[in-house]
């Protein structure tokens, strides 16, 4: 029972959230479409139920990294196109053919997909990728041509439709940089020559999140949205309410324990935390085990409406907030927010910033552990 208040931790998703923030991306890219980046299982959030709500509310296109994440969302009955985009030779391409898994390509995967939809007397459904300048997957722009030409003699002998072209972008969060503008020209020139080839494309795609909201250049015929999917902003100086988006994900738990300590008590592992004066510290069952960053120092978390700092080390399964009173308490069981929306309580971002990492990896690393709850 998703609204139950009985709960040890619990990363409650409100799909209203993810629903809204489909629906905010789809005015910013229209007339382009918004496929939902559900990969890394929704960035925590859970693929299936975020795959339902993003589609409920009007994305058209579902995109992940691996094909088995794709089959899962397909054996689970979601229907809709799916897009992988990451593999190795022995990724599962007949299966992704047999399910209807359209298959980003940057280069060798061609052959072996071609095998498979031999094998599966199936034409398979291909994206063509080029490096625009990222510099990871995707074909470099020396050897497009080459592979346009063999995807479209492919395309004709019936074994394979190319659906797609599409890139990804390296620095579109930091909106002044010029390189933006590079690989925009790169994608266009590398879709002429896709298309000068004959080939008649369905959806040409470059955007993430912070190029579908700064760069109306780059949206071509789709979107691809994960971070902002799930409230979150990518820039650094601007919150998801700036944008209009709502956190999707609360992380709680309740008060394990709380006692009064005196002035001097070091706590936790390596006793890095000393109290300053007669204090009284609470106990927080969630740890590195449950995906909290171990060294999340400066982090807080909200208590009956308000802040506290994390103190000492972040153990496997808890760590210890320091409420600075000695008069203070909160009885076991007392609601405890590491982050969610709202201004009372810490961002995903906040504890980014806590731990030297980004807000995409605070939400997509909380643990298998942690039980997902759904409004
Ligand atoms: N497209 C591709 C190819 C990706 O790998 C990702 C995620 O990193 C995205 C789109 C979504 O990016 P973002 O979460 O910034 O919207």
């Amino acid at each position: 029972n998703p609204a139950s208040k009985t709960f040890d931790r619990q990363a409650l998703i409100n799909l209203d959230a993810i629903r809204d923030n489909v629906r905010q991306f789809r005015k910013v890219a229209e007339p382009a479409r918004v496929m939902a980046v559900v990969k890394a299982d929704a960035y925590g959030h859970g693929a299936l139920p975020v795959a339902r709500a993003a589609l409920e509310a009007g994305a058209a296109w579902l995109g992940v990294a691996h094909l088995s994440e794709a089959l899962a969302l397909r054996a689970a009955g979601i229907e809709a196109p799916l897009l992988a985009w990451l593999h190795t030779p022995d990724s599962d391409f007949a299966a992704a053919i047999g399910a209807g898994v359209d298959i980003g390509i940057s280069g060798w995967e061609l052959e072996h997909v071609v095998a498979a939809a031999h094998e599966q007397e199936r034409p398979a459904r291909i994206h063509l990728k080029i490096d625009t300048g990222l510099g990871r997957n995707g074909c470099p722009a020396g050897e497009w041509e080459a592979l346009v030409n063999r995807a479209q003699e492919f395309q004709e002998e019936g074994v394979l439709r190319v659906v797609g072209v599409f890139s990804h972008l390296a620095v579109a969060d930091e909106p002044h940089r010029p390189e933006t503008d590079e690989q925009i020209d790169r994608f266009r020139d590398a879709v002429a020559v896709a298309e000068d080839a004959g080939l008649d494309l369905e959806v040409r795609h470059l955007a993430n999140t912070p190029g579908t909201l700064t760069r109306p250049d780059a949206h071509f015929d789709m979107v691809r949205v994960g971070l902002g999917l799930y409230g979150l902003s990518p820039f650094g100086n601007q919150r998801a309410e700036d944008l209009k988006l709502t956190p999707a994900m609360t992380l709680r738990t309740k008060v394990a324990n709380c006692k009064k300590v005196p002035g001097g008590q070091g706590v936790s592992y390596g006793l890095n935390y000393r109290t300053e004066a007669p204090t009284t510290l609470v106990l927080v069952p969630m740890g590195y085990a449950d995906g909290v960053p171990r060294n999340a120092s400066g982090a807080q978390v909200a208590i009956g409406g308000r802040r506290y700092d994390v103190v000492g080390r972040v153990a496997m399964d808890q760590f210890v907030v320091d409420l600075k009173s000695a008069e203070a308490g909160f009885p076991p069981g007392e609601e405890v927010i590491l982050f969610g929306p709202g201004d009372d309580v810490p961002d995903a971002a906040d504890w980014a910033a806590a731990s030297g990492t980004i807000n995409y990896e605070i939400v997509t690393r909380v643990s298998g552990r942690v039980p997902r709850a759904y409004v």
